[in-house]
């Protein structure tokens, strides 16, 4: 069991658990420190640092950007961000606005093919909170035109899949450099996946993407995370090292999904939080 976990979501976007609930479970656990890391959105940071004040638990600011790239999808996250920052804000806001019209076209192009689902019922799901797949996914169940999430991912909303539709174009190269102008650390998050042979897949090329990312201001890869083996550990490790990036780690906990791992049930050394701190400093001085 660890004692950091440095990717948590929360109803601020497609979590199930309150920024407040998410920290007291991190505390139940035992967590000495967690990152708020949600989809567009750092409307969770604030009430989630609260609860960490009053728990004694400590909450790093973070955020997730989804970015599209063609074919793929990349994630690039941002710790210690200024969640005051207005650029930040106003990025994250346009970014959700756009996924309210994506999550109407997504419900228009359900109903086309004979899953109809309403895409108020889709607002109301998402709450406060980013509204994204995931919540397509639940009015999907609640519909009855699939029994399980991922069966709404495999048969409709999928990357592939027939009701899929790309959110904003925003690419990571433009969420690095936003990200550093908010004062945050940006990290690429799970970098890679697995095919169905179980080999590790890149999402991205990673030794000829990471250079020019680089450039546009990342600083770090997420090399801990579930089902990461330690195998695809050890590549992430040399790949950090090649190309001179942090290492950061966490569960990606959303809350309430079948099989998953809670928070901290991924190892992350404290070492790679204090050297994530001391680069967010030295970018900071
Ligand atoms: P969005 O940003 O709206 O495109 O939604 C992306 C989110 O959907 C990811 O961050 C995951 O939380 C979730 N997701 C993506 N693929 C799957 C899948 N195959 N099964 C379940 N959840 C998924
Ligand atoms: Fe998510
Ligand atoms: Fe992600
Ligand atoms: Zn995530």
């Amino acid at each position: 069991m660890g004692e950091a976990d440095l990717h948590c979501h929360t109803t601020a976007s497609d979590g199930t658990f309150s920024p407040e609930e998410l920290v007291a479970l991190a505390a139940r656990i035992g967590l000495k420190v967690i990152a708020v890391t949600d989809h567009d959105s750092v409307e969770g940071v604030a009430p989630a640092q609260a609860a960490g004040e009053r728990l004694g638990i400590e909450v790093i600011p973070g955020v997730e950007i989804n970015t599209d790239v063609p074919g793929a999808e990349v994630h690039i996250l941002g710790y210690f961000v200024d969640h005051s920052n207005a650029e930040l804000i106003e990025a994250t806001s346009r970014l959700r606005e756009g996924r309210v019209g994506r999550a109407k076209r997504m419900a228009e192009a359900l109903t086309a093919m004979g899953a109809p689902v309403d895409f108020r019922r889709i607002l109301e799901i998402a709450g406060e909170g980013a509204v994204g797949r995931p919540h397509v996914a639940k009015a999907l169940l609640e519909a009855g035109h699939v029994t399980s999430s991922s069966e709404a991912f495999s048969r409709y909303i999928g990357r592939d899949g027939p009701a899929y539709v790309e959110r904003q174009k925003f690419t990571a190269a433009q969420a690095c450099a936003l990200l550093r102008r908010a004062g945050g650390v940006p990290v690429l998050a799970h970098p890679v996946h697995y095919d169905r042979y179980g080999a590790i897949k890149g999402a991205l090329d990673l030794d000829s993407a990471l250079p020019a990312l680089k450039t546009e201001g990342l600083m770090g890869i997420e090399a801990y995370y579930p089902r990461y083996d330690a195998i695809t550990i050890e590549y992430l490790l040399g790949l950090a090292r090649r190309h001179g990036l942090l290492v950061t780690g966490g569960s990606d906990f959303h809350g309430g999904r079948p099989n998953e791992p809670d928070p901290g049930s991924v190892h992350v050394p404290m070492k790679a939080v204090r050297r994530l701190r001391a680069a967010w400093e030295q970018v900071q001085a």
